[in-house]
């Protein structure tokens, strides 16, 4: 949000009242004319509230209010346009004009009404951005408008039954669709099996779907047969007879008719009717990749605002007009098409890599805002868990002010349990509102947990932070902070007790802000490999090779009795390799979620038996051998079940590694800690922390420790080091 030159009177902050823009009317060509109107939500006053990207500030333009010029982005003023009637007023909420920005006190005061404004809205209007159609219209036509051309989708009145079984050909259609629904609920009844069976792929979607009597929207309906009808016709547009105007027109509908598939259910290979390059098929991609790169998708502030309201939120994408969530179901379910289920994943497959990206970017960002919802709606968390969660979740997402990162989630807070009491002020600064969430994280979940990600240091506040607290910023690798929080509760390193509670303070006396926590050192980093990323360059079986060379365990020609001694009973070296490999974990896919969710266990002996038949299989491929495998039941393991072993081998292993590096102390442990390790660090456990970290001697004082990130230590991740009664090795150590 920005300032607006101008001048306004003072709120009164103690009726709720708030500022609202009178948006008069005017032809489409006519400059944009408001009025400002102070109001009090308690008098319910009847309005629209406007969320919409304030974007690049060189990019300016006047618009009228109460008869004097103020400075508008051309963000801004698109939106004003698409939402301005030639007949009627329009009354919204616009917060870079409703809020006196050069007023820090108003500004604190009127954030902290945002859920209230957000949720008090007859309507919330999203303003994505525009598509380029008006580019391709002459003035001249624009020029003879009222209002400009609109076209609404509408979302269908569907329901995606979950299913743990096949669905049943008993009520329900050849598309999967539920024609008796009671009949249906009966069918499943039959089961009792609680496990989960992947449903018959070729003719069935991986769920049931109810559609509403009376069917599904006639005209979206009529739009997306000609969407197919276009991708079959190969002649459609192979000599560029269509104007660009029409063609965006078929692509941005092309675009529209995928997402309304797709949130109704259907399989993401059902959309694509004709070859993977057919113009329509590719010119819709295009349309979704434009739409999902629009600033709205990647800023912190804007989601408060699409999540609050209670009733639906509209989405205005240049002339297209569609509910909110037709574009969020779509985009949250498709993870389930191509990754989680089988049902389209051979068609994901033969995808080339672009469109792949695409369908990737479109998923992110509407699947987050989905899981939000869900979250919010479904699970009661007390008020700072949410917070984590939701800065979590928001890790991606810009705000030009850092603490707008936090201050925008705010909102999204109010019906949580035991309140922090945490405001939006902005008279403190970026650093001590950081630090001041970071210690109410720890403070309250008891644990050091917010030490574990792979945060990139990149972010812009990173170097005014200490290294202990989080920026919210990007994070590295593919695991998401959640992820990460689920693997590191599988360990023990050295779990706080009843008796052994965390008393986490803060010393000032050689840096500003240290963080005084118990720990023990482990040992020295002495060797370290280079970063694992997955490269085309280097095959599975090569790099497992060159681990087995730097952790000096050959499988072939070393001594096959040696034994790794940190364990208890020491174990076979290869299989403390194989673990190590594996950071000890396999993953699990758990359907007791919406859009299927990978879960992970210890690694069982089993799971590292299969581990390393991996790298035999891969090893005997390389050398022209036949490996035959005689399994439990006596058959013998075909090429595909060899396949299968090593890709949940591969999967495993980028799981527990992508952008990390794999190292050796001085006494001798396997383990493996994020990318910036370096030779000299150091291992440690530290009380709090159910894994061990990596830590830098700091410039200065023999206990001052920088954090570097978590680690893996083979050995000791049950608790082995932890000190004894005797408190041996046990010291304070101070995080700067
Ligand atoms: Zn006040
Ligand atoms: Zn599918």
């Amino acid at each position: 949000m920005t300032q607006s030159a101008r001048k306004y009177e003072p709120l009164n902050h103690h009726d709720s009242s708030i500022r609202l823009l009178r948006l008069l009317p005017g032809r489409w060509i006519d400059s944009i004319h408001c009025e400002l109107q102070t109001v009090s939500l308690d008098d319910n006053p009847a309005y629209d509230a406007l969320s919409y990207v304030w974007g690049n500030p060189q990019k300016k333009a006047p618009i009228i209010i109460d008869r004097s010029p103020v400075e508008a982005t051309k963000n801004l003023i698109a939106a004003l346009r698409r939402l301005r009637s030639s007949i009627d007023v329009k009354v919204l909420w616009v917060d870079a004009i409703c809020i006196n920005q050069a007023d820090n006190n108003e500004k604190t005061h009127q954030i902290g009404m945002m859920a209230r404004i957000y949720k008090s809205a007859a309507d919330v209007q999203v303003f994505l951005g525009e598509s380029g159609v008006l580019d391709l219209i002459p003035e001249e036509e624009q020029a003879l408008w009222d209002e400009p051309p609109k076209l609404c989708w509408v979302r269908d009145v569907t329901m995606l039954i979950q299913t743990e079984h096949p669905p049943q050909k008993v009520g329900l259609d050849s598309r999967g669709v539920i024609i008796d629904y009671l009949e249906y609920v009966k069918s499943l009844k039959l089961h009792s099996d609680p496990g989960y069976e992947p449903v018959n792929v070729e003719k069935f979607p991986m769920w049931a779907i109810w559609e509403p009597e009376g069917g599904l929207d006639k005209t979206d309906q009529k739009r997306v047969d000609e969407f197919f009808a276009r991708q079959q016709d190969a002649a459609h547009d192979q000599i560029g007879e269509l104007s660009p105007l029409q063609r965006l027109r078929d692509n941005q509908a092309g675009a529209f008719a995928i997402m309304k598939m797709l949130s109704n259910g259907r399989c993401l290979k059902t959309c694509c009717r004709g070859p993977l390059d057919s113009p329509a098929w590719t010119g819709a991609l295009e349309v979704l990749e434009h739409l999902i790169s629009q600033p709205w998708w990647s800023r912190a502030w804007v989601l408060q605002e699409a999540i609050l309201p209670q009733r639906d939120v509209l989405a205005i994408y240049s002339e297209i007009t569609v509910p909110m969530g037709l574009i969020e179901d779509s985009g949250a379910i498709l993870p389930r098409h191509y990754e989680r289920g089988d049902c389209c994943k051979r068609f994901w497959n033969s995808l080339p890599q672009r469109q792949k990206g695409t369908l990737q970017a479109f998923a992110y960002p509407t699947g987050q805002l989905e899981g939000i919802r869900e979250t919010l709606s479904s699970l009661k968390m007390k008020e700072i868990e949410m917070l984590k969660y939701l800065l979590n979740k928001t890790r991606f997402k810009e705000a030009t002010d850092p603490r707008d990162k936090v201050y925008g989630l705010l909102g999204l807070l109010t019906n949580c349990d035991e309140p922090t009491n945490l405001t939006a002020d902005y008279n403190l600064s970026t650093k001590d509102l950081y630090i001041k969430i970071a210690m109410q994280m720890t403070n309250f979940s008891q644990s050091l947990s917010i030490l574990h990600h792979h945060e990139l240091p990149s972010s812009p506040i990173a170097s005014d932070l200490p290294s202990w607290v989080p920026c919210w910023g990007p994070t590295y690798g593919s695991l998401t902070p959640f992820q990460i929080g689920e693997r590191t509760v599988n360990f023990r390193a050295w779990p706080p007790s009843p008796d052994n509670m965390l008393h986490l303070a803060i010393d000032t006396t050689l840096y500003p802000d240290a963080l005084v926590v118990e720990g023990k050192f482990v040992s020295k980093i002495t060797a370290i490999t280079h970063s694992t990323t997955n490269s085309p360059n280097i095959s599975f079986l090569d790099r497992l090779n060159s681990l087995e060379t730097f952790f000096r365990v050959d499988h072939l020609t070393g001594n096959p009795f040696a034994l790794y001694p940190f364990t208890s009973p020491p174990e076979p070296i290869t299989a403390s390799f194989a673990r190590t490999l594996l950071s000890d974990q396999v993953f699990e896919i758990s359907y007791a979620f919406k859009s299927g969710q990978v879960v992970f266990e210890r690694a069982f002996p089993g799971d590292v038996q299969m581990f390393r038949l991996a790298q035999q299989i891969l090893h005997a491929q390389e050398v022209g051998q036949e490996l035959v495998l005689i399994l439990p039941d006596g058959t013998v393991m075909d090429d595909e079940a060899k396949a299968h072993v090593v890709r949940h081998a591969e999967e495993n292993f980028w799981y527990a590694n992508e952008g990390r590096v794999f190292f050796q102390t001085a006494e001798g442990h396997f383990g493996s800690g994020p990318r910036e390790t370096k030779v000299g660090d150091e291992a440690w456990i530290v009380l709090g922390s159910l894994v061990p970290l990596v830590l830098r001697r700091a410039a200065e004082g023999d206990d001052y420790r920088e954090l570097v990130g978590y680690g893996y230590v083979h050995g000791i991740m049950d608790g082995e080091a932890v000190p004894g009664a005797d408190r041996e090795g046990k010291r304070e150590v101070y995080l700067v």
